[in-house]
């Protein structure tokens, strides 16, 4: 079982931090682990296959579908979905689990699917959603990361439209214009 809900305004909380695809999500979470190391971000679990530099176990914890099979069936994951229509994602239960218990704020990196469960398990989690300065600025973020091919980019912008439409379900909303900014607004959130 996940704990107990922590009472609003204690120093223990479950941020979490979700928004379109390319909004600087784990750009905004990178800055806040590098400035707030009180605060845990989480490491999620996920099929996807690494991207050059990314660290086993530091960015995310890669593993196959058979093994994704075996964290779901264990009931090792607070909350996994299929983002993008493509691989699965999930954040690994008992870490968060331990920070909470240790009193220490914990936050999630994931898409809206999760965060919608992760509220669902947890109403004392905050949702916070993650706003670009404007739709052009989103493409071009996208375009401009170089990560994706052209049909993978128009599946996530498909998902993102979709996903800025979600925004009112959210606690708190943000607006990256700055990512030091942003990440300092999101990091408040945790005191
Ligand atoms: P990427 O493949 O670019 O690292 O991440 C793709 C998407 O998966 C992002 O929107 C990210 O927030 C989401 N994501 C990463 N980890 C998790 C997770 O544990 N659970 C869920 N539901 N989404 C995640």
């Amino acid at each position: 079982r996940f704990p107990e809900p922590q009472p609003r305004g204690g120093r223990s909380r479950l941020l979490v931090l979700a928004g379109p695809t390319a909004v600087g999500k784990g750009t905004v979470a990178a800055h806040i682990k590098a400035h707030h190391p009180e605060i845990l971000l989480s490491v999620s679990a996920t099929t996807r296959p690494p991207r050059p530099g990314e660290v086993e176990g530091e960015h995310y914890f890669f593993v196959d579908d058979a093994g994704f099979d075996t964290l779901v069936a264990d009931g090792a994951l607070l909350e996994h979905a299929t983002v993008h229509n493509r691989y699965r994602y999930g954040t690994p239960r008992r870490p968060i689990e331990q920070a909470l218990e240790q009193g220490r704020t914990v936050l999630l990196e994931i898409d809206l699917q999760g965060a919608r469960q992760v509220r669902d398990a947890d109403a004392s989690a905050a949702l916070v959603f993650l706003l670009p300065p404007s739709w052009d600025e989103l493409v071009q973020r996208l375009v401009g990361r170089g990560t994706e091919d052209e049909a993978e980019r128009a599946r996530r912008l498909r998902t993102a439209r979709v996903e800025l439409a979600a925004q009112a379900e959210f606690d708190y909303r943000v607006v990256n214009d700055d990512v030091a900014r942003a990440a300092a607004e999101v990091a408040a959130l945790a005191r």
